[in-house]
């Protein structure tokens, strides 16, 4: 089989965006699915994100729909001829700019539909008229009860990950919204697993699915670097500040398992003097995009996230992931750890455990088919000491000696609690955090310096993927202040 899209005798407006996105072959899951597509079968595909799926399905799909391409002005000429579904609101709006990039050339047109942004704009665009509609599931009901969106010339529907659109629990959703399609369409599904759920969906929707798996779903990459760390929560936070600052890592996506447990570890991890954001399905959508624009622009150091809210995110090629909890399934662990090591890059993966996660380990070491070793880490003791005096805007050590706090209020901003607005940093004194924190009163005599004021070491730094441009690294946190003079 060709991998080169020149065979693929693509309509010319869909070849040409395809040449000036630079795409010289095609990924497997692409060879594979596309001349599937092309022939109007229905398909289960089980491709992970980054495979290149986006174009395997919306290529050929334009392609189709090009065929009653029209220019009239009229919104009854542009019905909803395709429709993507999917579980966050930031993949369908990744999958959305993906499509009217493949599109541009053609006279089709496209929109995005999520929850947590004002439906008026979005009413507007389906009133136009749209031939490929991009939506999540609650807001697509929200419109096709407004009678904004109507569904009844569908030919195309793509499911894209599946798996994680049952796992958020909207199978009674997708229930309804497929009882709105017409019963002669093509259904595409795409998951990262076929778990038996999956299977049953497609079983109820899918007809004759040709069955696509383009790599082994739980295989992790060579390229990265797997370590399991023993900590408890209390010390695991320093554990991420010690690894960071030991391997000199700029950049990093956090994984936890909840919601809350994202929020208040972004905001304590915020507070230890890391610029970090939070993302999880609680965040509003500006407040999303804010903090995946600011990581990608290296202005965020870490990026502490669920599962849902970190899937499929086109950020690729981050140095290091660590698994603050150990995941629930095994087989997010693969995901999470995948987001590092990509395209021959090595990648750190650090996997945080405590004393109850010992069946959750064993399920993944079950599921990577590695023997997982849990170490020791050796921690700095590093609680800050003295206290930040007000009044003179410094920290002052118990000697009495002050060091300037203007290291600490380098404008960090705190997308994680503050809605994005730059604010000072003050170590001390914090409200305690029940689940996370150590109080961090500054108080204990004796104790270490913190974090940010170990000796900056030299840092040769790590490769970074192209879209994720860091302006500074993470190993000047750790700078110690300049004394000021007395
Ligand atoms: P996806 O898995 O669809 O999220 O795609 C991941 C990334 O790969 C996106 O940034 C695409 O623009 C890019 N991509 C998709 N297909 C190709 C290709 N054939 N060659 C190079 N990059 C591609």
């Amino acid at each position: 089989m060709t991998s080169s899209f020149s065979n693929l005798s693509l309509a010319e407006p869909l070849a040409r965006a395809v040449a000036e996105m630079g795409y010289e072959s095609m990924t497997p899951i692409q060879a594979q699915a596309i001349p599937v597509v092309l022939t109007g079968k229905d398909v289960m595909g089980a491709a992970q994100t980054g495979t290149g799926k986006t174009a395997a399905f919306s290529l050929p799909l334009l392609q189709r729909l090009l065929k009653h391409e029209n220019s009239s002005t009229s919104p009854a000429r542009h019905p909803v001829r395709a429709l993507v579904l999917l579980p966050t609101r930031e993949l369908a709006d990744q999958v959305a700019q993906q499509i009217a990039l493949y599109a541009k050339y053609t006279k089709l047109r496209s929109t995005v539909v999520f929850g947590g942004m004002d439906m008026k704009p979005q009413t507007l665009e389906l009133k136009k008229g749209v031939e490929v509609l991009v939506a999540t599931p609650g807001r697509l009901l929200d419109h096709i009860e407004a009678k904004n969106a109507v569904l009844n010339q569908v030919e195309y529907v793509v499911l894209d990950e599946a798996d994680r659109m049952l796992d958020i629990g909207f199978l009674p959703d997708l229930q309804r919204i497929l009882s709105y399609l017409p019963k002669s369409r093509t259904t595409l599904l795409f998951s990262a697993t076929f778990s038996p759920e999956i299977k049953r969906l497609a079983g109820s929707y899918l007809q004759d699915p040709i069955t696509i798996e383009v790599a082994r779903p739980n295989e992790t990459a060579s390229t990265v670097e797997q370590r399991f760390y023993s900590a408890s929560d209390d010390d695991k936070r320093r554990a991420i500040r010690k690894v960071l600052k030991d391997r000199e890592i700029r950049q990093a996506f956090v994984f936890v398992n909840s919601k809350l447990g994202c929020a208040r570890l972004a905001r304590s991890l915020e507070r230890d003097g890391l610029r970090t954001a939070a993302l999880h399905g609680d965040k509003s959508q500006d407040e999303r995009l804010k903090a995946l624009d600011a990581f990608k622009q290296g202005n965020v150091d870490l990026l502490v996230c669920t599962d849902v809210a970190a899937r499929g995110l086109d950020i690729k090629d981050v140095p290091a992931v660590f698994n603050y909890d150990v995941p629930f399934n095994a087989e997010d662990y693969v995901h999470r750890i995948g987001r590092t090591g990509r395209a021959g890059a090595t990648g750190l993966a650090v996997t945080l455990v405590s004393g109850s996660d010992a069946r959750l380990v064993a399920d993944i070491e079950k599921l990577i088919k590695k023997k997982i070793e849990i170490e020791a880490i050796e921690l700095d003791d590093e609680r800050p000491r003295g206290r930040f005096n007000e009044g003179r805007r410094a920290w002052q050590d118990e000697d009495g000696e002050a060091r300037r706090g203007a290291d600490r209020d380098r404008g960090r901003s705190s997308l994680s609690g503050h809605g994005g607005a730059p604010r000072s940093f003050r170590p001390a004194p914090a409200p305690r955090d029940p689940f996370f924190d150590q109080p961090y009163e500054a108080s204990a005599a004796g104790a270490a310096a913190p974090a940010w004021e170990a000796a900056a070491r030299p840092s040769a730094g790590r490769g970074i993927s192209a879209n994720i441009k860091p302006k500074r690294k993470v190993a000047a946190l750790f700078k110690a202040p300049e004394p000021t003079v007395q």
